[in-house]
């Protein structure tokens, strides 16, 4: 990545919850690194960027679950393309997901999606490698090769973890490594042919149901598996009660286990399949929008601490692919650039979470939970910072959006909350 020689941030109001910073200070950068947050800092020589009234200095936020589609399905999204959503969108950092066409099962693919996204120059990107060769849910991948080419954690997500052997394995394996083992959490066979969240409003519609049950079996599974291995189980896009529940309670136990949910679980409920667009197929995506108990319990464990991380599972399809009926259409939504603005709107204003917390659950926390490099402002970190303003207005145009594909149910929607600017590296790589 290039690097800016000196950058200054002056004059915000810094917040890093991993040092518990809040308050207006300048921050000056050099050579991609910050070296000092601290008031009235002399220029002496840096760029300068006065960072807009009201706005906030934050640590890059980063977004585990991303699919880029590159290799294979470079219709739908690009590293370019994904990573030029992120910046627009706040994402200094993107994890991707290993289902692309190959699956990135080995080191060549992996150091190909690098090589991507260092031309791109935009987001930094961590792959993130498939647990089965092919994603078969049969034979376990080389995690230490690819974790040797750069991969952070390892998922089939798209697919579970086919078996609770290959789990044990696969969490065996990655706690020595030290990476985490990520879940698409779905048990086959009470899934079945669903495509909507199994209830009232799939019934009044026609539409084969989903359990919220085939989702938590196999979060307690999994939880149970990190408690017999000891290692670090990561639980992607959770959107049922009672996987929430099944987490919270392997937390109280001292279960190595972090979990996500996406913004489009903790603020659309399947109800919003009849209408103004019914059957609209912006709305289908895995797991499914579920009911509003569900949804509650999203937001009850972000606001109470279950939840570690908001992650978008951004999910690129070409228009031509969601315009067939709703049964044929694949799951998935892009997420990259409404995840702030829905953050800000649902959460941070309604009161629900303090702008620290929001903070946590996009940047510190994705650090964390993936040992990632960033996640604060402290003196020696990478400098990848986002500018947030809170009371920007926002008014969300599907047409507009970076990512080549615009599969959004938000189009039109309008929000208070956006992104003012994108640092990468030191760089501005953003700005609105
Ligand atoms: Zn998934």
């Amino acid at each position: 990545m290039t690097v800016a020689t000196k950058l200054m941030l002056k004059g915000g109001r810094v917040v890093d919850p991993a040092t518990g910073t809040d308050g207006i200070f300048d921050v000056l950068i050099e050579d991609g690194v910050i070296r000092q947050v601290a008031k009235d800092l002399p220029v002496d020589g840096a760029e300068v960027y006065e960072v807009p009234r009201g706005a906030i200095v934050a640590p890059g936020l980063i977004d585990i679950h991303v699919h880029l589609r590159e290799p294979g399905q470079e219709h739908k999204e690009t590293v370019a393309s994904g990573t030029a959503s992120a910046v627009a969108g706040g994402f200094t950092a993107v994890a991707c997901m290993p289902n692309t066409n190959p699956v990135n099962d080995h080191a060549g693919i992996t150091q190909f999606i690098l090589k991507k996204a260092a031309e791109a120059q935009l987001a930094r990107v961590y792959p993130i490698g498939a647990v089965s060769l092919g994603q078969k849910g049969d034979q376990l991948a080389e995690l230490g090769e690819q974790k040797a080419a750069g991969c952070v954690g390892f998922t089939d997500d798209g697919y579970p973890v086919a078996t609770a052997l290959l789990m044990r394995r696969a969490l065996e394996y990655a706690g020595m490594l030290g990476v985490p083992i990520i879940d698409h959490c779905e048990d086959p066979s009470l899934k079945g042919d669903g495509v909507a969240h199994e209830g009232y409003t799939a019934s009044a519609l026609g539409l084969r149901g989903i359990p919220g049950v085939a989702e938590s079996l196999m979060v307690e599974r999994d939880v149970s598996l990190a408690e017999l291995t000891g290692a670090h189980v990561h639980i992607a896009h959770m959107s049922a009660r009672q996987s929430i529940r099944a987490v919270r309670a392997g937390k109280e136990r001292g279960v190595r286990v972090t979990c996500e949910v996406a913004p489009h679980h903790f603020t659309l409920t399947d109800e919003a399949l009849e209408g103004p667009i019914t059957y609209d197929t912006n709305l289908k995506m895995n797991p499914p929008l579920r009911e509003a108990a569900d949804r509650d319990a999203m937001l009850e464990g972000i606001v109470d601490g279950t939840v570690d991380v908001i992650a978008t599972d951004h999910a690129p399809h070409h228009a031509d692919e969601k315009m067939v009926e709703f049964d044929r259409a694949p799951f998935g939504i892009v997420g990259l650039e409404t995840a702030v603005p829905l953050v800000f709107d649902r959460l941070v204003h309604t009161g629900k979470i303090t702008l620290p917390r929001m903070i946590a659950l996009l940047s510190t926390n994705p650090a964390r939970a993936m040992n990632l490099p960033g996640g604060t402002l402290a003196a020696g970190s990478v400098a990848d910072i986002t500018v947030l303003a809170p009371d920007m207005p926002v008014t969300l145009r599907a047409q507009a959006l970076r990512s080549k594909s615009k599969n959004t149910p938000f189009d039109g929607w309008t929000f208070r909350g956006g992104v003012a600017a994108t640092i990468v590296a030191g760089r501005i790589v953003y700005r609105a």
